[in-house]
């Protein structure tokens, strides 16, 4: 079973790898941004809790996070593994994705970090504001927020899942086949 943390940066790639990563290994792909978005669409109550968060730029609470991930693996059940895309994105999602693997007899094999540098990522969010309508992606200032939440509450993610001997850089700029080779290699 393959459990893989794609992780990096807003902007960095980690949906677009993931897409190529699910197909060659027959993972599921949980993007929690996804799922959010989802529950925005459809009005829910987790959407209105979700909404002003992200449209700020801002982490959405772990307690509304958390609870949202543990529905959706019991909702899809897959031996092979998953891809978790934008989670965990705090110490405190990681500690409790830990404990809900470990209830499914399993856990995270593998972390892969996107290295991809701050000016780049503004211009990618931004190109991609264009088509995405996303309303986070329309303005400089909201993604430097988002890059800001990332190096204060994200970041230290990658550590904890070094002590547990699972974390791997990936040159996250180049060519998207060049970057998924480099992904291959680790998985395989
Ligand atoms: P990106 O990686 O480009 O920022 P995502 O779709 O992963 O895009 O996330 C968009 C927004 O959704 C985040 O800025 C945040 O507000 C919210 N979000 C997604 N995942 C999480 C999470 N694990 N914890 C808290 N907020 C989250």
């Amino acid at each position: 079973m393959i459990n893989l943390i794609i992780f990096g940066p807003p902007g960095s790639g980690k949906g677009t790898q993931a897409q190529t990563i699910v197909e060659k290994f027959d993972l599921t792909h949980i993007s929690t941004g996804d799922l959010f978005r989802d529950e925005i669409g459809n009005e829910t109550v987790l959407g209105k809790k979700a909404k002003e968060y992200m449209n700020q730029g801002n982490l959405v609470p772990d307690e509304v996070t958390i609870g949202m991930l543990d529905n959706k693996l019991d909702q899809s059940q897959n031996p092979a593994g998953y891809i978790f895309d934008g989670f965990p994105r705090t110490l405190a999602q990681a500690e409790a994705l830990d404990e809900i693997l470990k209830k499914r007899n399993t856990k995270i094999t593998h972390l892969i970090a996107l290295d991809v540098n701050d000016d780049e990522i503004v211009n990618r969010l931004l190109e991609r504001g264009k088509t995405s309508k996303r309303p986070d992606d329309q303005n400089e200032e909201i993604i430097r927020n988002r890059i800001e939440e990332y190096l204060e509450k994200t970041s230290p993610v990658f550590n904890y899942y070094n002590e547990q001997g699972v974390s791997n850089k990936v040159d996250g700029m180049g060519s998207m086949d060049d970057i998924f080779n480099r992904i291959y290699d680790i998985l395989s």
